[in-house]
Formats: structure tokens, C-alpha cells, sequence
């Protein structure tokens, strides 16, 4: 046998983990490619990775489209804060965002969905420990939210997705976030990453974003505008 590239291992070792973790149901893995180059996405493709996450809309509009030409079956998900003045180039480039956090930014959707005739799935992002500077509808108006998101868009609304409090046990945090995709009959839960997407599967995640897990350590970002 010849060694597997180190990106198909880690792949094959995340799958069998996640299949571990949720016996008997399907969670999606998101392969969160921010900062890598195309050359680290072609590896994935190669292993027969389609699911991608990226969080910056011109980083992944510099490496997604040519990767599309010969890999239309690619499904990539914007997982990063989206400024409204972005909607027109997110529309376009991504399957689903899942940073919808504002009223604001799903007036742009909508306009920019209109206009282009393209609407990806939808992800209400919940700023599940109220965080002040983190993204994501705060707790207390989510429910109105979510609630105002759905009669908007429909089925395009697929569900939510949060992020934990750094440094907290993430389990009350992911319950709450599945217990609001309940209440709202919502059937996707994007929750858990590198550190605990085994726990957020145990919490009822359907699809987790594992980056340093898969690609290895990210270089730090110098200049984040
Ligand atoms: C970077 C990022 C991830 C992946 O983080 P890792 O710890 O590297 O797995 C997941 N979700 C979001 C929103 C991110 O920005």
C-alpha cells in the first residue's frame, strides 16, 4: 500500500469518527478550507470531500469557481460574518450561507436572490452565549427572528448554526441551539468543530465545520481586515 496523502487520512480518520459518534444517521462534514491553498482543496476533492466551508467571500471567490469547473458537484457553505454589500457575490458563489444574522443582511439576500434568480439554503446563526462581540442574532430576539426568516424564505430556510463560548463546556450551548431548530421544525443543526464535533453530534448535530482537524494548523491572519 502506498501512504495515503495526509489529507485523505485525516479525512478517512474524521469519517470513521463521525460515523462512530452518530450511529445509524448521516451528518455532513464540512471542510472549513479558510486560508488553504487550492492545492490542499484538490487533495480533499480527490478523497471524495464536496462539502467545503469557507468564511471570507473574496477568498473563496479567488479558489472556488475554477475548482467548480472541474468539480460542479462541489456544495460550499459560508460559515464567516457576511456584510450586506457581499450578498450579490455570496448569492452567487455559494450553496449555503449559514451566517444569516440580521435583518439587514436578509433584505440583501432577498434583493440580490431576486435580481440574480439563485438562492442558496439559509442558516440563521444564533449568538448562542450572547456573546458581545461575536456574530449571530442575539438569544432573545432569535425566535422572532427565525420565526420572520421562515415566512420570508420558505424552504430555503434549512436551519441554525452557532458557535460556543470559547473556553465553556460547549454541551448546554449545542442543546440549546437544538432544541431552537426543534421548536422551529428546522432539520438542519450546524454546530461543533475541530475540538468538539463529537459532542455536538451526542447534541443532535447534522452537519459539523472541522478545519485544523483536516488541513492541520492555520497560519495566523496578519492583516484581518
Ligand atoms: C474556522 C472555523 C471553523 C473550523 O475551526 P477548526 O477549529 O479549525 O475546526 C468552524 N466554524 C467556523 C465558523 C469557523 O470560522
Amino acid at each position: 500500500m502506498n501512504n495515503p496523502a495526509p489529507i485523505a487520512a485525516s479525512l478517512a480518520a474524521l469519517r470513521a469518527r463521525i460515523a462512530a459518534a452518530a450511529p445509524g444517521r448521516a451528518v455532513t462534514l464540512i471542510a472549513v478550507s479558510k486560508t488553504q491553498p487550492s492545492a490542499a482543496i484538490i487533495e480533499a476533492l480527490a478523497a471524495g470531500q464536496l462539502v467545503f466551508g469557507e468564511n471570507r467571500v473574496q477568498e473563496a471567490a479567488t479558489k472556488f469557481p475554477d475548482l467548480r469547473i472541474t468539480h460542479p458537484d462541489i456544495d460550499l457553505h459560508c460559515i464567516g460574518a457576511l456584510q450586506s454589500n457581499k450578498a450579490r457575490d455570496a448569492v452567487l458563489l455559494f450553496d449555503q450561507i449559514e451566517s444569516l444574522d440580521r435583518p439587514k443582511l436578509a433584505d440583501a439576500l432577498a434583493e440580490a436572490a431576486d435580481r440574480e434568480g439563485t438562492l442558496p439554503y439559509l442558516l440563521v446563526q444564533v449568538n448562542i452565549g450572547d456573546e458581545p462581540q461575536k456574530a449571530g442574532i442575539a438569544r432573545a430576539d432569535a425566535d422572532n427572528f427565525i420565526t420572520a426568516m421562515r415566512a420570508r424564505f420558505g424552504e430555503k430556510l434549512h436551519g441554525l448554526m452557532a458557535i460556543p463560548p470559547v473556553g465553556h463546556d460547549p454541551k448546554p450551548y449545542f442543546r440549546d441551539l437544538v432544541a431552537m431548530a426543534d421548536h422551529h421544525g428546522l432539520p438542519i443543526r450546524s454546530i461543533g468543530m475541530s475540538d468538539d464535533f463529537e459532542v455536538a453530534i451526542e447534541c443532535g448535530a447534522t452537519q459539523v465545520r472541522i478545519g485544523s482537524a483536516l488541513f492541520g494548523a492555520r497560519a495566523p491572519i496578519i492583516n484581518s481586515p
